[in-house]
């Protein structure tokens, strides 16, 4: 394994079945080495700064059906909310000027958010300085993809989850697999960034599916790729199964640094929440997504549980983390996300 490791630094795109044993190996030695690695590449490609994203969960009402979120269209326990267009914009503001260089609006399907509101609201954000937006909308019309970026929209975040089409297709009873890629490519020819991204730990994932999760990224020329452990809510067809391995989840984000070494690696918020966040810097994250959502909807923007809540000021929030990345050797990326 350590063989495939130095190969994989180098740049060797491994075989489905070497990555699959590679994530598979309980070796502490071997996780080890895969991590130093992971690290040296960051470091090289990335260096030290970490890029710092604000993202706004502006509406919790959502159309669709996975199988693995709390908000899910058929869950009638979430108190369903919608954020205004002026909620919104003083959400972002709040953001861009507590220092963050990215908002990242997001939301469950909601199509009551029109292609015009959401063009209103990029071009707005825009306005307040050097700012990048990043749109998580889900699945919309192609034309609406275009409108939005033509209106300045910079990125746009969306999962494949789990590369196994039979098992995507049984998680995701709205849509399909094939419409899903049909977008990250749309997407990428619009000449948006890119996010993609999967879960770790879902049930019926096998070391094989992961590992075609993790080559799917490369295939799709993600610039970004969000992985997170699988966390159970109990409001879903999936309640009672085990949450994802955060190791598991570190060793991925590793190997995702050696086969993509410029992309932009978030610690997501799935990992923060396990614990995970110090880790995944030292595994090969360079993003951190932090929550800009008011404090009235956070816990109502209910995917998983357990999702931070606590209280604090945008600007004390994005301070205390200067400092906690400060105790790693790291800072905040301040150049300019646009
Ligand atoms: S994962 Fe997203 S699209 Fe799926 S049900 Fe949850 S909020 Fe809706």
């Amino acid at each position: 394994m350590i063989n495939l490791i130095r190969r994989m630094e180098t740049g060797c795109e491994p075989f489905p079945e070497e990555l699959a044993a590679l994530l598979s190996d309980a070796a502490p030695a071997v996780h080890t080495t895969l991590f130093e690695a992971a690290d040296r590449v960051r470091e090289k490609n990335c260096g030290k700064a970490v890029h710092v994203r604000a993202i706004i969960e502006f509406s919790n009402v959502c159309r669709c059906e996975c199988v693995y979120c709390g908000l899910h269209a058929k869950n009638a326990n979430v108190v369903r909310y919608q954020m205004t267009e002026e909620e919104i914009l003083e959400a972002a503001w709040d953001a861009v000027e507590a220092g963050y260089q990215t908002v990242i609006l997001q939301s469950g399907e909601d199509l009551s958010y029109s292609r015009e509101t959401v063009g209103r609201l990029v071009a707005s954000i825009k306005r307040m300085g050097n700012v990048a937006v990043t749109l998580s909308l889900g699945e919309r019309p192609f034309e609406d993809y275009a409108y939005w970026r033509e209106y300045g929209a910079d990125r746009y975040l969306i999962k494949h989850e789990i590369s196994d089409e039979t098992i995507y297709n049984r998680y995701h009873p709205h849509s399909s697999f094939a419409a899903r890629l049909a977008c990250q490519r749309e997407l990428s020819r619009l000449g948006y960034e890119l996010g993609g991204g999967f879960m770790t730990g879902l049930p019926g994932q096998t070391p094989l599916i992961l590992a075609n999760d993790l080559l799917l990224l490369k295939k799709m020329g993600v610039a970004m790729a969000g992985i997170g452990p699988y966390i159970c809510h109990n409001e879903t067809a999936l309640r009672g199964n085990p949450d994802g391995d955060v190791n598991l989840t570190l060793r991925v984000v590793a190997a995702a640094r050696l086969l993509l070494p410029r992309a932009n690696l978030p610690s997501t918020t799935a990992v923060n929440v396990k614990g995970g966040l110090t880790n995944a810097l030292n595994c090969g994250a360079n993003v951190i997504m932090q929550k800009a959502t008011p404090y009235k909807y956070r816990n109502l923007y209910d995917i998983y549980p357990g999702r931070d809540s606590k209280d604090i000021p945008l600007k004390e929030q994005y301070e205390a983390l200067r400092a906690q990345l400060s105790a790693l050797g790291r800072t905040i990326y301040e150049n300019g996300d646009a």
